[in-house]
Protein backbone atom coordinates (compact mmCIF):
# COMPACT_ATOMS: atom_id res chain seq x y z
CA UNK A 1 0.00 0.00 0.00
CA UNK A 2 1.18 3.39 -0.97
CA UNK A 3 0.98 6.10 2.13
CA UNK A 4 2.96 8.79 -0.25
CA UNK A 5 1.07 12.41 -0.25
CA UNK A 6 2.51 15.83 -1.46
CA UNK A 7 5.28 17.14 0.99
CA UNK A 8 5.47 20.73 2.47
CA UNK A 9 8.80 22.04 3.05
CA UNK A 10 9.28 23.96 6.18
CA UNK A 11 12.10 26.34 7.21
CA UNK A 12 11.62 28.22 10.61
CA UNK A 13 13.50 31.12 11.67
CA UNK A 14 14.24 31.51 15.35
CA UNK A 15 14.15 28.59 17.78
CA UNK A 16 13.21 30.02 20.98
CA UNK A 17 10.13 29.20 22.72
CA UNK A 18 7.89 29.50 19.94
CA UNK A 19 10.73 27.96 17.08
CA UNK A 20 10.33 24.39 19.53
CA UNK A 21 6.32 25.16 19.85
CA UNK A 22 5.62 25.16 16.24
CA UNK A 23 8.48 21.75 15.70
CA UNK A 24 6.24 20.39 18.18
CA UNK A 25 2.89 21.66 16.38
CA UNK A 26 3.84 20.62 13.20
CA UNK A 27 4.81 16.86 14.23
CA UNK A 28 1.70 16.42 16.15
CA UNK A 29 -0.24 17.90 13.45
CA UNK A 30 0.88 15.79 10.78
CA UNK A 31 0.16 12.76 12.54
CA UNK A 32 -3.35 13.50 14.04
CA UNK A 33 -4.90 15.26 11.33
CA UNK A 34 -5.91 14.17 7.59
CA UNK A 35 -3.21 16.56 5.79
CA UNK A 36 -2.99 16.71 2.39
CA UNK A 37 0.72 17.11 2.55
CA UNK A 38 3.40 15.20 4.72
CA UNK A 39 5.05 18.17 6.88
CA UNK A 40 9.09 18.07 6.61
CA UNK A 41 10.60 19.85 9.04
CA UNK A 42 14.10 21.14 6.58
CA UNK A 43 15.54 23.72 7.79
CA UNK A 44 16.19 26.29 10.89
CA UNK A 45 17.86 29.94 11.36
CA UNK A 46 18.98 31.30 14.31
CA UNK A 47 21.03 34.23 15.00
CA UNK A 48 24.59 32.73 14.88
CA UNK A 49 25.53 29.63 13.50
CA UNK A 50 26.22 27.66 16.82
CA UNK A 51 22.34 28.32 17.94
CA UNK A 52 21.49 26.96 14.78
CA UNK A 53 23.38 24.11 13.83
CA UNK A 54 22.38 23.02 17.77
CA UNK A 55 19.05 23.94 17.30
CA UNK A 56 18.44 21.71 13.88
CA UNK A 57 19.87 18.72 16.08
CA UNK A 58 17.68 18.80 19.08
CA UNK A 59 14.62 19.95 16.96
CA UNK A 60 15.66 17.36 13.76
CA UNK A 61 16.07 19.48 10.66
CA UNK A 62 18.28 18.46 7.76
CA UNK A 63 20.09 22.31 7.77
CA UNK A 64 20.68 25.20 9.77
CA UNK A 65 22.09 28.47 9.19
CA UNK A 66 22.97 31.77 10.71
CA UNK A 67 21.31 34.06 7.90
CA UNK A 68 17.59 34.10 7.81
CA UNK A 69 17.51 35.46 4.27
CA UNK A 70 19.19 32.38 2.96
CA UNK A 71 17.09 30.50 4.60
CA UNK A 72 13.91 31.76 2.66
CA UNK A 73 15.59 31.81 -0.69
CA UNK A 74 16.29 27.90 -0.07
CA UNK A 75 14.23 26.89 -3.55
CA UNK A 76 13.65 23.20 -1.57
CA UNK A 77 11.13 25.48 1.37
CA UNK A 78 7.78 25.82 1.10
CA UNK A 79 6.39 27.56 3.79
CA UNK A 80 8.06 29.32 6.36
CA UNK A 81 7.70 30.03 10.31
CA UNK A 82 8.68 33.20 11.77
CA UNK A 83 9.18 32.86 15.38
CA UNK A 84 11.99 35.32 15.61
CA UNK A 85 11.29 38.83 17.66
CA UNK A 86 8.86 40.88 17.01
CA UNK A 87 11.02 43.77 15.20
CA UNK A 88 11.88 41.30 12.53
CA UNK A 89 8.47 40.01 11.28
CA UNK A 90 8.14 42.27 8.38
CA UNK A 91 11.43 41.97 6.33
CA UNK A 92 11.34 38.50 7.43
CA UNK A 93 7.56 37.71 5.79
CA UNK A 94 8.03 40.39 2.84
CA UNK A 95 10.91 38.80 1.74
CA UNK A 96 9.32 35.08 2.49
CA UNK A 97 6.02 36.32 0.12
CA UNK A 98 8.41 37.52 -2.53
CA UNK A 99 10.02 34.65 -2.44
CA UNK A 100 7.28 32.86 -2.97
CA UNK A 101 6.32 30.55 0.28
CA UNK A 102 3.38 30.55 2.55
CA UNK A 103 4.22 32.26 5.61
CA UNK A 104 3.10 31.27 8.95
CA UNK A 105 4.19 34.54 11.07
CA UNK A 106 3.70 34.72 15.32
CA UNK A 107 1.96 37.48 16.60
CA UNK A 108 2.09 40.41 16.81
CA UNK A 109 1.87 40.28 13.11
CA UNK A 110 4.03 43.47 13.53
CA UNK A 111 4.53 46.07 16.27
CA UNK A 112 3.50 49.46 14.03
CA UNK A 113 0.02 49.69 11.93
CA UNK A 114 2.66 51.21 9.01
CA UNK A 115 4.77 47.85 8.76
CA UNK A 116 1.53 45.58 8.74
CA UNK A 117 0.21 47.49 6.03
CA UNK A 118 3.34 46.71 4.00
CA UNK A 119 2.78 43.01 5.24
CA UNK A 120 -0.89 42.72 3.86
CA UNK A 121 0.07 44.38 1.10
CA UNK A 122 3.17 42.18 0.02
CA UNK A 123 0.57 39.19 0.88
CA UNK A 124 -1.76 40.49 -1.31
CA UNK A 125 0.66 40.77 -4.26
CA UNK A 126 1.43 36.83 -3.60
CA UNK A 127 -0.75 33.93 -3.90
CA UNK A 128 0.79 32.09 -1.26
CA UNK A 129 -1.24 31.60 2.14
CA UNK A 130 -0.96 33.57 4.89
CA UNK A 131 -1.06 33.11 9.40
CA UNK A 132 -0.57 34.79 12.42
CA UNK A 133 -0.23 32.44 15.69
CA UNK A 134 -2.91 33.43 17.71
CA UNK A 135 -2.78 29.88 18.95
CA UNK A 136 -6.09 30.79 21.44
CA UNK A 137 -8.53 30.77 19.07
CA UNK A 138 -7.59 26.82 18.18
CA UNK A 139 -8.98 25.93 21.21
CA UNK A 140 -11.85 23.63 20.86
CA UNK A 141 -13.75 25.33 23.71
CA UNK A 142 -13.66 28.66 22.11
CA UNK A 143 -15.74 27.39 19.07
CA UNK A 144 -17.99 25.87 21.65
CA UNK A 145 -18.29 29.43 23.00
CA UNK A 146 -18.92 31.15 19.55
CA UNK A 147 -21.76 28.31 19.24
CA UNK A 148 -22.87 29.36 21.92
CA UNK A 149 -23.16 32.71 21.68
CA UNK A 150 -24.87 32.33 17.78
CA UNK A 151 -26.89 29.98 18.84
CA UNK A 152 -28.45 32.73 20.78
CA UNK A 153 -28.46 30.71 24.17
CA UNK A 154 -27.12 33.64 26.18
CA UNK A 155 -30.05 36.38 24.70
CA UNK A 156 -28.80 39.37 23.54
CA UNK A 157 -25.29 40.12 24.35
CA UNK A 158 -24.47 42.84 26.76
CA UNK A 159 -20.94 42.70 27.54
CA UNK A 160 -17.76 41.80 27.90
CA UNK A 161 -14.47 41.86 29.94
CA UNK A 162 -11.36 40.57 28.99
CA UNK A 163 -7.58 40.14 30.35
CA UNK A 164 -4.72 38.83 28.79
CA UNK A 165 -2.36 39.04 32.49
CA UNK A 166 1.19 37.47 32.65
CA UNK A 167 4.11 38.27 35.37
CA UNK A 168 7.10 37.26 33.56
CA UNK A 169 8.23 41.02 33.74
CA UNK A 170 6.60 41.54 36.91
CA UNK A 171 10.42 41.48 39.09
CA UNK A 172 12.31 45.02 38.23
CA UNK A 173 15.59 43.02 37.93
CA UNK A 174 14.42 40.96 35.67
CA UNK A 175 16.80 42.52 32.56
CA UNK A 176 15.95 44.48 29.48
CA UNK A 177 15.36 41.76 26.49
CA UNK A 178 13.97 42.59 23.11
CA UNK A 179 10.36 42.70 24.37
CA UNK A 180 11.49 45.93 25.63
CA UNK A 181 12.81 47.69 22.30
CA UNK A 182 10.48 50.29 21.09
CA UNK A 183 10.41 48.32 18.16
CA UNK A 184 9.19 45.35 20.76
CA UNK A 185 5.64 46.89 20.72
CA UNK A 186 5.14 46.28 24.60
CA UNK A 187 2.27 45.16 26.16
CA UNK A 188 -0.34 45.48 24.28
CA UNK A 189 0.73 44.49 20.97
CA UNK A 190 2.81 41.44 22.70
CA UNK A 191 -0.12 40.36 25.10
CA UNK A 192 -3.03 42.15 24.56
CA UNK A 193 -3.17 41.63 20.89
CA UNK A 194 -4.15 37.77 21.95
CA UNK A 195 -7.48 39.07 24.36
CA UNK A 196 -8.53 41.80 20.80
CA UNK A 197 -8.50 38.59 18.47
CA UNK A 198 -10.26 36.61 21.18
CA UNK A 199 -12.60 39.58 21.68
CA UNK A 200 -13.91 40.30 17.78
CA UNK A 201 -13.01 36.29 17.17
CA UNK A 202 -16.23 35.74 19.77
CA UNK A 203 -18.44 39.01 19.52
CA UNK A 204 -17.37 40.53 15.83
CA UNK A 205 -15.80 43.92 15.41
CA UNK A 206 -14.70 46.25 18.12
CA UNK A 207 -15.72 49.80 16.49
CA UNK A 208 -14.28 52.20 19.32
CA UNK A 209 -11.73 52.27 22.14
CA UNK A 210 -10.86 54.32 24.69
CA UNK A 211 -7.66 53.50 26.23
CA UNK A 212 -5.00 54.44 28.93
CA UNK A 213 -1.56 52.86 28.65
CA UNK A 214 1.27 53.34 30.81
CA UNK A 215 5.00 52.52 31.47
CA UNK A 216 5.44 51.37 35.33
CA UNK A 217 8.88 49.83 35.48
CA UNK A 218 10.75 53.08 33.54
CA UNK A 219 14.34 51.42 33.85
CA UNK A 220 16.09 47.67 33.76
CA UNK A 221 19.29 46.54 33.38
CA UNK A 222 20.95 45.07 30.66
CA UNK A 223 22.79 41.16 31.08
CA UNK A 224 25.68 43.89 30.53
CA UNK A 225 24.90 45.50 33.59
CA UNK A 226 23.99 48.66 31.39
CA UNK A 227 21.14 51.13 32.40
CA UNK A 228 18.22 51.58 29.64
CA UNK A 229 15.36 53.51 29.94
CA UNK A 230 11.90 51.98 28.88
CA UNK A 231 9.14 53.89 26.79
CA UNK A 232 7.27 50.56 26.06
CA UNK A 233 3.74 50.21 28.14
CA UNK A 234 3.72 47.45 30.73
CA UNK A 235 0.27 47.71 31.37
CA UNK A 236 -2.87 48.52 29.16
CA UNK A 237 -6.47 49.32 29.70
CA UNK A 238 -9.26 50.41 27.42
CA UNK A 239 -12.79 50.40 27.29
CA UNK A 240 -14.28 48.87 24.17
CA UNK A 241 -17.24 49.46 21.91
CA UNK A 242 -18.54 46.48 19.37
CA UNK A 243 -19.89 46.97 16.32
CA UNK A 244 -23.11 45.36 17.85
CA UNK A 245 -23.46 47.38 20.39
CA UNK A 246 -21.95 45.41 23.33
CA UNK A 247 -20.01 47.42 25.68
CA UNK A 248 -16.27 45.61 26.89
CA UNK A 249 -13.36 46.44 28.37
CA UNK A 250 -9.73 44.83 27.54
CA UNK A 251 -6.45 44.94 29.96
CA UNK A 252 -3.00 43.62 28.76
CA UNK A 253 -0.83 43.34 31.81
CA UNK A 254 2.78 41.75 32.16
CA UNK A 255 3.36 42.90 35.45
CA UNK A 256 0.65 40.92 36.92
CA UNK A 257 2.54 39.48 39.82
CA UNK A 258 1.26 35.41 40.33
CA UNK A 259 -0.51 35.44 36.86
CA UNK A 260 1.13 32.78 34.86
CA UNK A 261 -1.59 32.81 31.61
CA UNK A 262 -4.60 34.67 32.07
CA UNK A 263 -5.87 34.94 29.19
CA UNK A 264 -9.54 35.03 30.46
CA UNK A 265 -13.40 36.67 29.59
CA UNK A 266 -16.52 37.15 30.73
CA UNK A 267 -19.44 37.32 28.49
CA UNK A 268 -23.06 38.55 29.80
CA UNK A 269 -26.42 38.43 27.86
CA UNK A 270 -29.69 39.00 28.73
CA UNK A 271 -30.19 35.07 28.99
CA UNK A 272 -27.06 33.86 30.28
CA UNK A 273 -23.18 34.10 30.65
CA UNK A 274 -20.11 32.10 30.13
CA UNK A 275 -16.56 32.39 31.37
CA UNK A 276 -13.17 31.29 30.90
CA UNK A 277 -9.56 31.16 31.98
CA UNK A 278 -6.82 30.01 30.02
CA UNK A 279 -5.25 28.64 33.01
CA UNK A 280 -8.08 26.00 32.94
CA UNK A 281 -8.42 25.49 28.78
CA UNK A 282 -10.77 22.50 29.04
CA UNK A 283 -12.96 24.11 30.56
CA UNK A 284 -15.87 26.82 29.69
CA UNK A 285 -18.65 27.78 32.78
CA UNK A 286 -22.38 29.02 31.28
CA UNK A 287 -24.91 30.36 33.29
CA UNK A 288 -28.58 29.69 31.98
CA UNK A 289 -31.22 31.86 33.15
CA UNK A 290 -33.62 29.15 32.22
CA UNK A 291 -32.33 26.73 34.78
CA UNK A 292 -34.97 25.73 37.45
CA UNK A 293 -34.12 28.82 39.62
CA UNK A 294 -32.92 26.43 42.64
CA UNK A 295 -30.02 24.68 40.57
CA UNK A 296 -28.86 28.06 38.92
CA UNK A 297 -25.59 28.58 38.61
CA UNK A 298 -22.13 28.79 36.93
CA UNK A 299 -21.91 24.65 35.36
CA UNK A 300 -18.94 23.76 34.14
CA UNK A 301 -18.44 22.40 30.62
CA UNK A 302 -15.53 19.97 30.33
CA UNK A 303 -13.84 19.38 26.91
CA UNK A 304 -13.97 15.82 25.31
CA UNK A 305 -14.78 14.54 21.86
CA UNK A 306 -17.71 16.65 21.51
CA UNK A 307 -15.84 19.61 21.21
CA UNK A 308 -14.19 19.22 17.91
CA UNK A 309 -11.43 18.49 17.26
CA UNK A 310 -10.91 17.31 20.66
CA UNK A 311 -11.61 14.12 19.52
CA UNK A 312 -8.44 13.77 17.08
CA UNK A 313 -6.47 13.92 20.45
CA UNK A 314 -7.90 11.79 23.05
CA UNK A 315 -11.44 10.02 22.67
CA UNK A 316 -12.00 10.19 26.29
CA UNK A 317 -13.54 13.42 28.18
CA UNK A 318 -11.63 14.97 30.68
CA UNK A 319 -8.52 13.58 29.47
CA UNK A 320 -7.17 17.58 28.50
CA UNK A 321 -5.69 18.92 25.92
CA UNK A 322 -2.39 21.74 26.50
CA UNK A 323 -1.15 24.54 24.87
CA UNK A 324 0.46 23.10 22.16
CA UNK A 325 -2.18 21.06 20.90
CA UNK A 326 -3.79 24.43 19.83
CA UNK A 327 -0.66 25.10 18.06
CA UNK A 328 -1.14 21.62 15.97
CA UNK A 329 -4.86 22.52 15.82
CA UNK A 330 -3.99 25.92 13.97
CA UNK A 331 -1.28 24.46 11.82
CA UNK A 332 -3.66 21.72 10.71
CA UNK A 333 -5.84 24.79 10.15
CA UNK A 334 -3.14 26.57 7.90
CA UNK A 335 -2.28 23.58 6.10
CA UNK A 336 -5.89 23.07 5.22
CA UNK A 337 -6.02 26.61 3.90
CA UNK A 338 -3.16 26.16 1.91
CA UNK A 339 -4.87 23.05 0.30
CA UNK A 340 -7.70 25.65 -0.23
CA UNK A 341 -10.00 22.94 1.50
CA UNK A 342 -10.79 25.77 4.08
CA UNK A 343 -10.30 29.81 3.77
CA UNK A 344 -6.82 30.80 5.91
CA UNK A 345 -8.11 30.72 9.56
CA UNK A 346 -6.61 34.01 10.71
CA UNK A 347 -4.65 35.64 7.63
CA UNK A 348 -1.91 39.35 7.74
CA UNK A 349 -5.38 41.04 7.26
CA UNK A 350 -6.31 39.91 10.46
CA UNK A 351 -3.19 40.37 12.17
CA UNK A 352 -3.54 43.86 10.66
CA UNK A 353 -6.69 44.49 12.02
CA UNK A 354 -5.44 43.59 15.27
CA UNK A 355 -2.82 46.10 15.39
CA UNK A 356 -5.13 48.57 14.15
CA UNK A 357 -7.09 48.11 17.32
CA UNK A 358 -3.28 47.95 19.26
CA UNK A 359 -2.72 51.69 17.57
CA UNK A 360 -6.26 53.05 18.23
CA UNK A 361 -6.17 52.01 22.12
CA UNK A 362 -2.28 53.76 22.24
CA UNK A 363 -3.48 57.05 20.20
CA UNK A 364 -6.85 56.86 22.82
CA UNK A 365 -4.16 57.00 25.15
CA UNK A 366 -2.47 60.13 23.90
CA UNK A 367 -5.03 61.99 22.99
CA UNK A 368 -7.26 60.75 25.92
CA UNK A 369 -10.17 60.62 23.95
CA UNK A 370 -12.26 58.00 22.37
CA UNK A 371 -10.90 56.83 19.25
CA UNK A 372 -13.10 55.15 16.13
CA UNK A 373 -11.11 51.78 14.25
P1 LIG B 1 12.61 33.88 22.16
O1 LIG B 1 13.46 35.02 22.54
O2 LIG B 1 12.45 32.69 23.06
O3 LIG B 1 13.06 33.32 20.73
C1 LIG B 1 13.41 34.14 19.66
C2 LIG B 1 14.42 33.38 18.81
O4 LIG B 1 14.74 34.17 17.66
C3 LIG B 1 15.73 33.11 19.55
O5 LIG B 1 16.13 31.77 19.30
C4 LIG B 1 16.68 34.13 18.92
O6 LIG B 1 18.05 33.75 18.97
C5 LIG B 1 16.15 34.14 17.48
N1 LIG B 1 16.60 35.29 16.71
C6 LIG B 1 16.84 36.56 17.13
N2 LIG B 1 17.30 37.31 16.11
C7 LIG B 1 17.37 36.49 15.03
C8 LIG B 1 17.79 36.66 13.68
N3 LIG B 1 18.25 37.85 13.23
N4 LIG B 1 17.74 35.60 12.84
C9 LIG B 1 17.28 34.40 13.28
N5 LIG B 1 16.89 34.16 14.54
C10 LIG B 1 16.92 35.20 15.40
O7 LIG B 1 11.19 34.54 21.84
P2 LIG B 1 9.78 33.79 21.76
O8 LIG B 1 9.12 33.89 23.08
O9 LIG B 1 9.94 32.48 21.09
O10 LIG B 1 9.03 34.81 20.81
C11 LIG B 1 9.19 34.74 19.41
C12 LIG B 1 7.94 35.27 18.73
O11 LIG B 1 6.83 34.48 19.16
C13 LIG B 1 7.59 36.70 19.11
O12 LIG B 1 7.04 37.32 17.99
C14 LIG B 1 6.55 36.58 20.20
O13 LIG B 1 5.66 37.67 20.28
C15 LIG B 1 5.82 35.31 19.75
N6 LIG B 1 5.21 34.54 20.86
C16 LIG B 1 3.98 34.01 20.64
C17 LIG B 1 3.36 33.27 21.63
C18 LIG B 1 2.00 32.70 21.36
O14 LIG B 1 1.32 32.23 22.27
N7 LIG B 1 1.56 32.67 20.12
C19 LIG B 1 4.00 33.05 22.86
C20 LIG B 1 5.29 33.59 23.04
C21 LIG B 1 5.88 34.32 22.02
Amino acid sequence: MNFSKPTLNIGVVGSGFMGKTHVYGYAIADRVFDLPYKLNLISIADINSKAANSAAKKLGFQKSTADWMSLIHDPELDLISITAPNSLHKDISIAALEANKHVYCEKPLAPTLEETQEMVKASRRSNKKTQVGFNYLSNPMFYTAKEIIANGDLGEIISFRGIHAEDYMSDPRSPYTWRHEPVGGGVLADLGSHILATAEFLLGPIKEVMGESITVIKKRKTTNNKTKNIKIDDISRSFVRFKSGVSGSIEANWLATGCKMKHDFEIYGTKGAIRFSQERLNELYLFSLSDKKNIQGFRKIEAGPANKPYDRFCVAPGHQLGFNELKAIEISNFIKSINNEIPEPFNFASGHRIQKLVDGIHRSSKEKRWVMI
